[in-house]
Parts: C-alpha cells; structure tokens; sequence
C-alpha cells in the first residue's frame, strides 16, 4: 500500500499504529528513511509513546558496533536507510533471522526520494530483501509513504516489485493558501555575451522576508543553500535594522502604523540589484528619500524596534535536537518571525505554526513547492506561499504559465529497476547473499536474463546446475555505489584536519568537484583546492566566496541504436541508446548575490565516454529550408531550442537539469539533419530520457513558451543560456530557436 498525501496530513499515524500493532502481537517492523536524520527523530517520537513492547532501535553508520548485536537480537523495530539495509544486514541475513522470521512490515518513508539512478537502486535492494525474508518464511506488507505525486501506485509498484493499493485522499483541515509568482525584475548588470542580469532571487526573498516579519507574519524562507539562507538571513536582518534605526532616530520621518493594507507595496524595491544586500551598514536616513517603503508597518510600541533584527534567523542541518525545540519554542512564541532555511529543515523541526512561506527558486517538482508551500497555515488558517523565480529556463515559465503549476496533477516519479548498470551489481549482491536459481528471475525483472548471461561471461557470476553463484573473494554489494552513478568514487576531504567529508561517484567529480569549484556539502560551503583524479581524491578547504561556480563541459554524441521513433510534425523523435563522451573544459564564476558573471576559468580534465539512452528529434532540411533563406543561423536556433528544452525536462520528469544533458548540430553524422539530443546523465540511463520521449509535445511546447516568454532581447540564462554550456553559450539564436519549434510542433502535422 502507498499512501501519498501533502504535509502534515498524518501519514506516520497511518503506519505507526498497524506497525505498533504488530510489535505488540509478537512481530517486527522495519523502518526505511532515506537518512539518518530523520530516522533519529523517528525513534524519538517512538520512544515518546512510551510503549514498553516496542523495542525500537537505529542500525545505521552511526550505530555503536558494541550496540550492533543488541539490535539484530532484541529490536523489534528497526530504523535504517537504504544504504545500511544493502551493506549492512542483507549481506549479514542469518545474524538477522529471528528478525527476518518475524518480519510483519516494511515501512518506506519518504519514498519520492527514490527516483532516477538512485530509486532504481533502491528498488533493487527492496526485491533483494523480498527474496532473503521469503527464504525465513516471512510475506511482510509493504507500506510507502510518499509526497503527493502522480500515479503513486504505478510508481510503488516499480520501487518494490509488488502490486500495490494508493491512498490519495487527504481529509485533513486546512484553510487555504493564496500563492504568488514573483518574477525579479532585470537589471542594469551585464553578463554573457551582453545579456541582461535579473535580480537574484535570494536579494528578492530578503526584502519580502523582511516585509512581512514588519508585519507581524510568521515566515519561513526556503533557500537552495546554506550560504544562501545565510545571505538571506543576514540581508533582512540588515534591513530590519535599517527600518529600526530610521524610527527610533529624532530626525526620522513619522512611522504611519497599520495604514497600509498588505502587501507593503506592489512596486519591486527600487534600489538596485545590490544595494541591499551586499550592506549591512547603516544609512544615514536623512538622506535616505524617500522613506523606506517598509516604514509602513512599523509596530506602534517602539520599544520594540531595536530588537527588530532578532526576529530572523538561519536554520542550519546538524542542530542537536535540543536547539531545534528551543527553536519551535522561539517560533511559536512570536521572538522569532522569520526563518530562512535550506531544504535541510524538512527533516526535523516542527514548525507548523506559520503564515507565509518564501520559495526562493523553483524546488524541482510540483510536489515539493506543495510539500513546502503545505508549511504555511496554522490550525486551518488562511496563508500565504510566495514562489520567487531564478534566472532558469523552468523559472521562467512557470511564473509566466501559472496553469503549469495548478489544477494539475503533481510529476510522477521516475525511475528505471531495469537499468542493466543498476541491476547487474545488485544481481551479484543477490548471489552472494543466497545463490539465485531460475525462480528468482521474475522477481529481478525481464532483462534478467541477460544481464545474468554478461555477469557470468564477465566472470563475476558462475553458473552451476543449481543457479548462479558468485564465488569471488571481494564483497558483492561493493560493486553498486547506489547514491552514486558507477565508477570508483572520489573521496572528497577536508585537507586541514583530514575529515572524510563524502564521496562523489567519479563521473560527477568532473563537474562538482574540480579543482576551484564550490563545493556545498550539507548546506555547508567548501571551496576545492585540488581534484587528484588518479588518488581519487578532492581536496576542499571551508571557504565563504561570494560566487558559485559552474562546470562547463563540451560533449560529442554518436547513436548505437534507436529503439523508438515517430514522427513530430515535418521531423522526426527518436529514443535509443547513444554513447556520449564528455569533456568538462573549464569553469563558470558567478556573484551570488548580484548573478554578475566573474569570469571562465580553464580546466585541464580528461573525456570520459557514457553509454546512455537519450531522447532526439531531427528536421528535414525542406523543413529549415526558409529559416536558412532568411539567414538565421541554424547552429544557434538548434543551440538555444536544446539548452532551453534540458532547462523544461525538469517539468516532466522528476530529475534535475544536472542530471540530464544535450547536443545541438545543424549537421550529425549519424543522422545527416538537424539533430537536438538530450540525455540522461547515468550510465544505462535513468528514465528521464524516455519520459522526453513520451511527452514531446508538451514537453517542447512549454519549451518555446518558456523562450517566447522571456522578456530579454537576444536570449539570458532565463531562457536559452546555460550555465554549464561548454561552448561559452556561443552561438545561440532566440528568434531562430522559437520559429524551429514552431516547424517541429506546427498543428496539423502528425505528432
Ligand atoms: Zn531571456
Ligand atoms: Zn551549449
């Protein structure tokens, strides 16, 4: 069963109480989360009900090894993640029989995180798990709980294997939410090849977190980073000071309290891209014409006003969990106002008790704008969420197309078990916790046959009359880095005291921890002294730069083999494996605050080829012909249709645009036409690209409606720049991209 429900609509009461019961009546439970975070508070709330009978415990990295054996003998309810669950007790079964002999039900929380090359692993390790607990005699019943998402029982029958019933009607009170779609204006700043600079959307959100705090209005900021929250934080604090200062002076102007009706002001703050960000000092006020905008709610107790500015504050990951109640306390009480916040606060502080909610930048899915949106709104009151745009493609479109974001179903989930890369490892982990025979096989998946055949011929597997067995001396669950996408990982460390920070599978290394890039690692920012490909390691130094760093790299594209075509319009869409090879080249400097570009600095890394699937369409040359007549260039049409159309994916299916990547030629050898690629990033693919393929024409609808949409001339990065492009985003043609899908998606020609 899948319940897939908004926030705060009491899914862990729904599997709490059945899995409670079931400890009681003499069974286990196990618990998955995908961290250790969440599991942590969990066990806490667990611990709470003070229920005797339930023994219930974490076993996950930060498990004790002294606890380790308590736990697989006496628990009764099991907290761990995916990670533990394929390293730690699969492997290690029969320490685990009595558990697995018991076993009642398998509680998978948080389940929209399994999506793409990571829900693929995860639904491998779930069917390895079906098969050691069928081995002690064990059916336990599967329970998801998932965000609100599209065809949650489609979705959860991938993830385990099993049919699967949803529940989606949520019948919880709530009041309504009004939404706004906030576009920052553009700028006078000037950045690639001349395009215009929008006003981040972190500038943005510190002026309307301030705002509404000076109205008395509970917020909490959503900010991608930590270093952004940070700014965010710091920003509206210095704003508050500002309004505090310019009260409580003798020469201030006279403070009109509760004259004007929300919102504070509908003209976007008028000054400037930077001047209220990047200071945190005070202004003279007498000359500061005319007043502050925000003047319009100051408090009538003036007393209050120098504290002002310690109403807002940043939530950072790691809190122990004392900090975090005194924190609610703070937010409840009103001493705290405004909170800003990375996505680190989904897990762990209860802050149900709020009016507004700020989304600075799109989160990715509709599901998780309603899940963080679903925090305003105490006690079934009315609130406020506010959605503030990045200078993105995606953005961009979906402030201009609200219909895009409402009165539609939420994405559904992507992910690919069949993946050979994915499941070949796993196979081998299969094997080595209990030989696999012919009767596993369905449970694996149809391609399972042959990836058994290449695992045999690559010696990994050997075939014996009574199955397959892996009689290897290394560990089988080595071979499947599931957080990651293949490869032997780099280990990414902190050089002054040689902590371990993480590691980064070795394809992504290329792009997120080259040597000057600015590493986020749990909200916390590093900045990348040496990448050292061959010892396998990044090291990073903590750092606050005030720039972001993107990896840009150049890509060549060859087909193997088309496994689906039709036609689109005068053209053609394909599906089908190709073999990418890619070579990051250098790297992109942008000011955080101002979006301001601050240069392109070379690197010196190696190609690195990819087999994957990707989606494709082509154009006749008939059908270009009078784009070609009118002296567009072509190349730059292709260009800007493909960067803005990896920008649009997103929207359809539940990846990042980092996780899916393109080519554009007026010419490929492979096809002799005009040919726009995009594909998933992945070794053997993530499903991304075969959703592309399934819905090309919204898909490259919403694709020219984001570029029309775009105010800029000749093209920005809200449209048909790229942040990664290789090419330094050279050449590009706005016009000649919007009158190419027009050809492609033209109505009445078949698609
Ligand atoms: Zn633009
Ligand atoms: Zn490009």
């Amino acid at each position: 069963m899948i319940i897939s429900t908004g926030t705060a609509s009491g899914k862990s009461l729904a599997y709490l109480t059945p899995a409670v019961a079931a400890c009681l009546d003499g069974g286990t439970v196990l618990y998955l989360t995908p961290t250790k975070a969440l599991a942590a508070d969990q066990l806490r709330g667990l611990r709470e009900l003070r229920i005797t009978q339930v023994r219930a415990a974490c076993f996950d990295g930060d498990t004790p090894f002294e606890e380790r054996t308590w736990v697989r003998q006496h628990a009764n309810y099991v907290l761990t993640n995916p990670d533990m669950l394929h390293r730690g007790v699969l492997p290690r079964h029969a320490q685990w029989s009595s558990f697995f002999r018991r076993l009642r039900m398998v509680v998978v929380d948080e389940c929209h995180g399994y999506r793409g090359v990571f829900g693929s692993h995860v639904a491998q390790i779930l069917r390895r798990l079906r098969r050691v607990c069928a081995r002690y005699g064990s059916r336990p019943t599967f329970v998801l709980a998932s965000a609100t998402a599209s065809e949650p029982g489609v979705f959860a029958m991938r993830l385990t294997g099993l049919e699967m019933d949803e529940v989606t009607t949520d019948a919880s009170p709530k009041g309504s939410t009004t939404i706004a779609l906030w576009e920052p204006p553009l700028t006078d700043l000037r950045g690639e090849g001349g395009a215009p600079v929008r006003r981040t959307a972190t500038a943005e959100t510190a002026d309307l977190l301030a705002d509404l705090v000076l109205a008395n209005v509970r917020t909490l900021a959503f900010v991608r980073s930590r270093r952004g929250a940070e700014t965010v934080a710091l920003s509206a604090r210095a704003k508050l000071a500002d309004v505090a200062f310019s009260v409580t002076a003798p020469w201030a102007p006279q403070a009109t309290p509760d004259s004007a009706p929300w919102p504070p002001h509908d003209a976007p703050d008028a000054t400037g891209p930077e001047a209220d960000v990047t200071g945190g000092e005070i202004q003279d006020p007498r000359h500061s014409t005319p007043p502050s905008p925000l003047t319009w709610a100051i408090p009538d107790d003036a007393q209050d006003l120098a504290g002002l500015p310690d109403k807002v504050a940043a939530y950072r990951a790691g809190y122990l969990a004392e900090d975090r109640r005194l924190l609610e306390k703070a937010l409840r009480a009103g001493t705290l106002m405004g909170l800003a916040t990375t996505n680190a606060l989904e897990l762990g502080v209860d802050v149900s008790g709020l009016d507004a909610v700020l989304i600075a930048g799109w989160p990715g899915t509709r599901a998780s704008l309603w899940q963080q949106a679903g925090r305003a709104g105490r006690d079934g009151q009315d609130a406020l969420a506010v959605l503030i745009a990045r200078d993105d493609p995606l953005d961009t479109y979906l402030v201009h197309h609200p219909q895009a974001l409402f009165g539609r179903p939420v994405e559904a989930i992507v992910l690919d078990p069949d993946n050979p890369y994915v499941l070949g490892p796993h196979l081998c982990a299969a094997a080595a916790e209990i030989p696999l025979t012919d009767d596993d096989l369905p449970v694996f998946g149809t391609t399972t046959p042959d990836v058994l055949e290449d695992l045999v011929a690559r010696n990994l597997l050997r075939r014996r009359p009574a199955g397959w067995f892996w009689t290897r001396r290394e560990r089988a669950t080595d071979l499947a880095d599931i957080r990651g996408g293949g490869g032997a990982p780099i280990q990414v460390v902190e050089s002054s005291t040689g902590r371990l920070l993480g590691s980064v599978d070795e394809p992504s290394a290329h792009t997120t921890v080259h040597t000057g890039a600015v590493y986020i690692h749990q909200g916390e920012t590093f900045l990348v002294e040496t990448l050292d490909l061959d010892a396998g390691v990044a090291l990073v130094e903590a750092a606050n730069p005030d720039y972001s760093t993107f990896a840009r790299d150049i890509t060549d594209i060859s087909i193997l083999a088309t496994q689906r075509s039709r036609p689109l319009g005068p053209g053609t869409l394909h599906f089908g494996e190709v073999e990418v090879t890619r070579q990051v080249v250098s790297y992109l400097k942008r000011r955080l605050q101002s979006g301001e570009m601050l240069g392109d600095e070379p690197l010196d890394l190696p190609p690195r080829t990819l087999r994957t699937r990707a989606v494709w369409w082509t154009l006749p040359a008939t059908a270009v012909a009078p784009l070609a007549a009118a002296d567009i260039d072509l190349g730059g049409a292709a260009h800007a249709a493909e960067h803005a159309s990896i920008g649009l994916l997103p929207l359809f299916a539940t990846c990042d645009r980092w996780d899916i990547g393109g080519v554009s030629t007026e010419l490929h050898a492979d096809t002799g036409l005009l040919t726009v690629f995009v594909y998933d990033g992945h070794e053997g693919g993530a499903g991304f690209a075969e959703r592309g393929y399934a819905r090309a024409t919204d898909w490259l609808t919403a694709t020219r409606e984001a570029i029309a949409s775009c105010e800029c001339e000749r093209g920005c990065p809200s449209c048909i720049q790229s942040p990664k492009c290789g090419n330094g985003n050279e050449p590009l043609h706005k016009r000649g991209a919007l009158q190419l899908l027009d050809i492609l998606l033209a109505p009445g020609a078949p698609s």
